[in-house]
C-alpha cells in the first residue's frame, strides 16, 4: 500500500473541491480551469447557474463525508454523494502516466467533477478507512484533508498550517 500515490488522484481533487473559497462569485470557473487535467479536452467550463449550484452541492457533501464521525455517518454521506455519479470509467494517459478517469468523456463538467470526487473518496474511504479524513488541528482554519502519512498520524491540512501551529504552540510555552 503505498500513501504516496493518493498525490496524484481524484480524491485531492474532492479535497480541494470541499477546501474552495465558495465566497468569490466565480469559483466554480476558476475551479474547473485549475484542474482541467480532469476534463475532457472541449469541455464547456462555464456553467449555468445552476450548474455551480450543483457543483456548490457537490463540494459540501465531500465536506460532510470528511467531517463525519463515525462509519454509519460516513455511509450516509458517502451514499448522497454516490448518488449523484455517473461512473463509466476508461483508462488514460494523455499525460504520459496510465490512469483512469471516471466519467464518461462526453459528458457536462458537473458530471465530470461529480463524478470523478465520488469515486476518488469513496476508493480512499473503502480501502484506507474513513478516518482518513480529517479535519485541520490549526486554530481558525477548518480545511479537510485525506491522511496519507504511514502511520496515519496527520493533523494539519498543509505545511503552513502545521508549522504555523508549532510557532503558535512554542509562543505560549514561552510565556508561561
Ligand atoms: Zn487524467
Ligand atoms: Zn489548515
Amino acid at each position: 500500500m503505498d500513501y504516496d500515490t493518493y498525490g496524484s488522484n481524484a480524491v485531492e481533487l474532492a479535497i480541494d473541491l470541499a477546501n474552495v473559497d465558495r465566497a468569490d462569485p466565480t469559483w466554480v470557473h476558476t475551479f474547473l480551469v485549475a484542474h482541467d487535467e480532469w476534463w475532457t479536452e472541449g469541455t464547456a467550463l462555464e456553467l449555468t447557474s445552476a450548474e455551480d449550484e450543483a457543483v456548490g452541492q457537490t463540494s459540501a457533501l465531500v465536506r460532510e463525508v470528511a467531517l463525519a464521525g463515525s462509519q454509519p455517518e460516513v455511509m450516509t454521506r458517502l451514499n448522497a454523494l454516490l448518488a449523484l455519479a455517473s461512473p463509466r470509467p476508461y483508462a488514460t494517459d494523455h499525460d504520459g502516466e496510465l490512469h483512469l478517469h471516471y466519467a464518461r468523456p462526453d459528458a457536462g463538467a458537473v458530471e465530470q467533477l461529480t463524478t470523478t470526487v465520488a469515486m476518488g473518496l469513496s476508493q480512499v474511504v473503502v480501502q484506507h478507512g474513513w478516518q482518513r479524513l480529517g479535519v485541520c488541528s490549526a486554530e481558525g482554519c477548518g480545511n479537510v484533508y485525506v491522511d496519507t502519512s504511514r502511520n496515519a498520524s496527520r493533523r494539519y491540512c498543509s505545511n503552513t498550517c502545521s508549522s504555523r501551529s508549532t510557532v503558535a504552540a512554542y509562543r505560549a510555552r514561552q510565556r508561561t
